[in-house]
């Protein structure tokens, strides 16, 4: 098993401190895939397509979570979001996400208040209703 393992051809290349790759060469190379001069567009796909899917920047996981309860907070959000992201402490597309739930959290809210106002003008009309009834009864 060793022996198989030690017969691989290694990679030619060099790492970024100047020791040997230690990685196997691909069949047919000299070089591993992140040192075979003939991938580097390839390669270069790859590292951005990793980039996008592994490397997006957002807070530490420790950071002080954000009290959203209304309407302020949600302004003062998108103020530290917009700077954020101006400054590349988090990624467009975490502002983004922010942007779109700040949007669906003050929707809900607006909800909650036309929901609330609705009950009180029914509460109203009922009341009308019942003494004008009372009215046409007397
Ligand atoms: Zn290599």
């Amino acid at each position: 098993m060793e022996n198989s393992q030690a017969d691989k051809k290694k990679c030619k290349g060099a790492k970024p401190d100047g020791s040997c790759c230690t990685v196997a060469a691909l069949p047919g190379s000299d070089f591993c895939f992140f040192h075979d001069p003939a991938r580097a567009g390839e390669r270069q796909e790859a590292q951005a397509l990793g980039g996008r899917r592994h490397c997006m920047k957002t807070l530490n996981a420790d950071a002080p979570d954000v009290k959203v309860e209304d309407c302020q907070d949600v302004r003062l959000l998108i103020a530290e979001t917009i700077n954020q992201v101006r400054k590349g402490a988090i990624d467009p597309r975490v502002a983004n996400a922010v942007g779109y739930l700040a949007n669906v959290f003050i929707k809900a809210v607006e909800q909650g208040d036309l929901e609330s106002r609705l009950k009180e003008i029914e509460a109203i009309v009922k009341n009308q209703r019942s003494s004008s009834e009372l009215k046409v009864e007397i």
